[in-house]
């Protein structure tokens, strides 16, 4: 059997069947990490090693993953009441966990006139659930170990500030949290994929992927939620094909599904089958024809900005002009500087609410255009809005495989660009990947923004049953 761990609490919350897999499968059914993912884990491992440097802290000495010896030689490090322990081994039954610091604190407990509390040091800016169960998880096994439940556990983060909370506001959350895995670690059938925003990032991407397209999964179609996609199987409507010709006569026959959020999802199962977007009949009142495209590309972990691009036009044929700011201080000046080239007044297209929410922290302690904000647009939600997607889409990448039909990655990963800054050719690396980007955007523009629609609901709908049942 094997023993549960803080890992899996983590992927638990962050998809079920993430831990579902960790719990069943070896690493080596993982795939490998990418470059630029192990350059961030790197990174996470660096800021630890630097955060850990400064404490008195001692380690218990064991062979290498004799998880065993590694208990028995931290329970002697507890007892004897060492100020700060590293990387300690606590283990109970099937659980196993290896926080990365225990604090000594005053009170007695089985270990004697003091106890412990855990702290789990994290690259990220802000605390997340899923790291705060894997604290609440460290807890328990501490519990047991000396006999006593810390009231907090922390979390410190990557600048450095520690983030306390309460044990008992966490502690049901958890309880279900591990009742799920103990679920889970009995019948892997007990959990299914569900395509989402993380499986881009996710290890088992390759194999779930598969899996989906394999059996049709109703999580591929745009807009499909874990509820309904349930409602829509007990249904009967268990494929994307039976959902694109789906019509359920009654409240009842739909599960009491809305009726219409049935007619959207039977929209996107039919733009499954098609295999392209569905541009939707709408207002015409925007245009964005004199309109520039901004984008950013950045280091979340460094809190910078590494390049600003804008394309003006926003057409492929737009004029493309960038800046590489070298500094934190010098970022606001490059876009400044590289929006004064645009004529007054232009609607300024970005993709998501990176860019707004950048000069919204940053206009604070410059002397900012009061009219920045209000010219921008993103083009991201109305791309979304404007059309039925093909198939579930979540970021950049997905509008551009799935509008176009072109790789978003030609020129590189976004989340690669700290990485590049490491290498002699950071600058061409980090330009290309821009203007990939700005042209993707500016191609999405013309096909979906300023595209008639496609053609009318019941053609739409004939096509799609030719698809689903080709005889
Ligand atoms: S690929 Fe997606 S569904 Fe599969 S385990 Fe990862 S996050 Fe979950």
């Amino acid at each position: 059997m094997r023993r549960i761990t803080g890992t899996h609490v983590y992927s638990y919350v962050k998809c079920q069947h993430l831990a579902a897999l960790d719990l069943h499968l070896p690493r080596s059914e993982r795939r490998p990490p990418h470059p630029w993912e192990e350059f961030a884990a790197q990174r996470g491992r660096d800021f630890e090693a630097r955060y850990v440097q400064q404490l008195p802290i001692v380690a218990p000495q064991y062979p290498e993953r004799d998880f065993e010896a590694g208990a028995t030689a931290t329970r002697e490090l507890l007892t004897a009441g060492a100020p700060w322990i590293h990387q300690g081994v606590l283990m109970d039954d099937d659980r196993l966990g290896l926080p990365d610091l225990l604090r000594r604190l005053e009170g007695s407990s089985a270990l004697g006139d003091h106890h412990y509390e855990v702290l789990d040091v994290k690259s990220s800016g802000r605390s997340r659930g899923e790291q705060i169960l894997q604290v609440v998880f460290y807890t328990s096994l501490l519990a047991v170990v000396q006999q006593r439940m810390p009231t907090h556990g922390a979390l410190i983060l990557k600048d450095g500030r520690e983030e306390r909370f309460l044990i008992a506001d966490y502690q049901a959350a958890f309880d279900q949290v591990q009742a799920g895995l103990r679920r889970l670690r009995g019948d892997l059938a007990a959990s299914r994929p569900f395509l989402q925003p993380g499986c881009q990032g996710c290890y088992h991407d390759r194999r779930c992927l598969a899996a989906m397209e394999a059996t049709s999964d109703l999580s591929l179609v745009a807009g499909m939620s874990h509820g309904a996609r349930a409602i829509l199987e007990t249904a009967g409507c268990k494929t994307i094909g039976d959902l694109a010709t789906f019509h359920a006569e009654g409240a009842r026959a739909r599960g009491n599904l809305d009726a219409a959020l049935l007619r959207r999802l039977r929209r996107a199962a039919q733009a499954f089958l098609l295999g392209k977007p569905i541009v939707e009949a709408r207002p015409r009142a925007e245009r964005f024809g004199n309109a520039a495209l901004v984008h950013m590309l950045t280091d979340p972990f460094a809190d910078r900005v590494l390049a600003f691009g804008v394309l003006h036009p926003a057409t492929a044929a737009g004029t493309f002009t960038f800046a590489l700011p070298a500094a934190a201080a010098d970022e606001w000046g490059a876009l400044k500087q590289l929006l004064a080239t645009l004529p007054r007044g232009v609607p300024l297209l970005h993709y998501g609410e990176a860019l707004p929410r950048w000069c919204e922290v940053h206009a604070f302690a410059r002397e900012a255009d009061p009219t920045f904000e209000a010219r921008f647009v993103d083009i991201g939600k109305r791309l979304k809005a404007a059309a039925t997607w093909p198939r579930a889409v979540f970021g950049l990448g997905d509008l551009v495989h799935f509008g176009l039909g072109v790789d978003p990655l030609r020129a590189g990963h976004a989340g690669a660009a700290a990485m590049w800054t490491t290498l002699p050719d950071a600058a061409a690396r980090l330009q290309a990947k821009l203007h990939s980007d700005l042209v993707d955007l500016a191609a999405l523009h013309a096909a979906i923004l300023e595209a008639e629609p496609t053609v009318v609901a019941a053609e739409v709908e004939a096509a799609a049953v030719a698809v689903a049942r080709p005889e």
